[in-house]
């Protein structure tokens, strides 16, 4: 496990307002992530929480199970953007946990990880009127994985996870992320998923947020993979090849998110 410097704060909302597509609002009950993904987005959060490189550090918002208690907010709730909700820390401090068991049930909860951790919560889940367990899945090879991820579970526990909810009757969904060329097998994923996952959500690589030094990682180890991201032509073909394997797949599709406007090409 990775071992991580433990910092209890105290925060003064639970629920915060947010763009992410399909939710209202978004819960973040830890800043900060073990699994250290070198890619991550939240990565941006070190403005703020300026305690070392990330992956190193998680803040633990303590009062968040007060917080939620008696409380109910319209529209979905997101579980997390600044973190994993199941993060091995959250093995002994339960603070997710704590939350969920004090949450009104009626309100409509979609949970994103990638730890089968969230197994453990099942019977909690099943309270809920409304509620929805994404795991991202990315088919990356072992070796690649321990590269940019190196601290998350396996993708075959999470492909099991997806496998356990959806056998207890909990809606789950596939989050395909990131795509990257070469890397990020589709139609893989989805022909080892398919007959257990209700839907899937897809997301290209966000070249610009994974950061500078993720951006030479992938120029200095997966060159192919570089190429393409960097290079307009390369990657709407790429984009292309993926939308319509997509589409061809048949399965039921929540949304495929591209955030490549703009080409972040290293000088
Ligand atoms: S699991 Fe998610 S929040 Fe945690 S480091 Fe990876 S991408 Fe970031």
């Amino acid at each position: 496990m990775n071992r991580v410097k433990v910092i209890g704060k105290r925060a003064r909302r639970a629920f915060s307002p947010t763009k992410i597509p399909g939710a209202r609002w978004v819960i973040n009950q830890y800043v900060g992530c073990q699994h250290a993904c070198r890619y991550c987005y939240a990565k941006f959060m070190r403005r703020w929480y300026d305690y070392g490189r990330w992956g190193s550090w998680v803040v633990v918002r303590e009062n968040m199970p007060e917080l939620v208690r008696g409380r109910y907010v319209d529209g979905k709730v997101y579980m997390s953007s600044a973190s994993d909700p199941y993060q091995p820390i959250e093995k002994r401090l339960e603070l997710t946990k704590r939350i969920l068991e004090s949450m009104s049930k009626r309100i409509r909860l979609s949970i994103l990880t990638k730890s089968d951790l969230v197994l453990r919560d099942v019977k909690l889940f099943k309270r809920f009127e409304n509620i929805e367990v994404g795991l991202t899945v990315n088919s990356f090879e072992e070796s690649v994985k321990k590269d940019l991820e190196p601290h998350s579970p396996s993708i075959r526990r999470r492909i099991e996870a997806l496998r356990r909810l959806h056998e207890n009757g909990i809606r789950n969904y596939a989050f395909i992320s990131p795509i990257i060329p070469k890397l990020t097998d589709i139609e893989e994923i989805i022909s080892d998923t398919k007959d257990f996952v209700e839907y899937y959500f897809f997301e290209f690589l966000n070249f610009r947020a994974a950061g500078a030094e993720f951006r030479r990682l992938l120029r200095d180890r997966y060159w192919e993979a570089y190429e393409v991201m960097s290079n307009r032509d390369k990657l709407e073909r790429y984009v292309r090849d993926v939308v319509k394997a997509i589409r061809r797949s048949g399965v039921e599709i929540g949304g495929i998110c591209l955030h490549q406007p703009k080409l972040v090409v290293l000088k």
